[in-house]
């Protein structure tokens, strides 16, 4: 890991010894063991001489910048993605140089609450929904950038890459915004549309339909020039 200096924004100062007393010294210890950063944080940077802030960092041959959305590495190994808030630099009594980000996450459909089956599956994979929770992390959980795209954008990319994700609601306070029965639907079950699906394209009304409630198999669909819906045929 290394910061770059010039983007140092407070200067580096080192606690003398009195100042974080011995209790508070093992009681970080222990914080850091734990991995609990957000209380390490909040300790130290009561006094603002230990902490540093910066812009950008570079780490692994990447250079991140605050503002950027980033793919984390959680415990469990899953990915997680987040959006780079802080990059800050504590100093502990023993010039101990203790380097954190704080974030602010990005859920996926896993972790929403209380939805239904027939919901989660117009959710995609990929899709994120930002929250309103931070954290204090490690810099050596970041994988690398994430890429964020609105639906639509998404919608056109061919070739997708693993850092590629997509957000049309963010999660706040544990509730959809806009909410769920606000978004776009499509097909004759109205639905919102999920691109980890399969759909047709009506060529006269212009709207896609899933395969399955239009009754086509994957290979039936293959070889269908020009699509005409059940509801345009009528
Ligand atoms: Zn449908
Ligand atoms: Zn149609």
């Amino acid at each position: 890991m290394s910061v770059s200096q010039e983007q140092k924004i407070s200067s580096t100062s080192t606690l003398k010894e009195e100042q974080i007393p011995q209790k508070q010294q093992c009681q970080i210890s222990n914080l850091l063991r734990r991995k609990d950063f957000k209380s390490v944080v909040r300790i130290l940077q009561t006094d603002k001489k230990s902490r540093t802030n910066y812009q950008k960092l570079k780490y692994e041959n990447q250079l991140y910048h605050v503002g950027q959305n980033l793919c984390i590495r959680g415990d469990n190994r899953s990915i997680y993605v987040a959006k780079l808030i802080k990059i800050v630099k504590l100093h502990d009594d023993q010039d101990n140089c203790l380097p954190f980000i704080k974030v602010q996450w990005f859920c996926r459909k896993t972790e929403l609450l209380g939805l239904s089956k027939d919901y989660l599956d117009c959710i995609s994979d990929n899709e994120v929904f930002k929250t309103n929770e931070f954290d204090y992390i490690e810099i050596e959980s970041i994988v690398g950038l994430a890429i964020i795209l609105s639906y639509e954008e998404y919608d056109q990319i061919e070739e997708l890459n693993d850092n590629v994700y997509f957000m049309r609601a963010t999660y706040i306070n544990d509730k959809l915004q806009p909410p769920f029965d606000q978004w776009n639907k499509v097909c004759i079950c109205k639905k919102p549309p999920n691109p980890d699906l399969k759909y047709i394209f009506c060529e006269m009304c212009q709207k896609w339909f899933h395969l399955k409630c239009v009754g086509l198999s994957y290979d039936q669909a293959d070889r269908i020039n020009k699509y005409i819906c059940p509801e345009c045929k009528n």
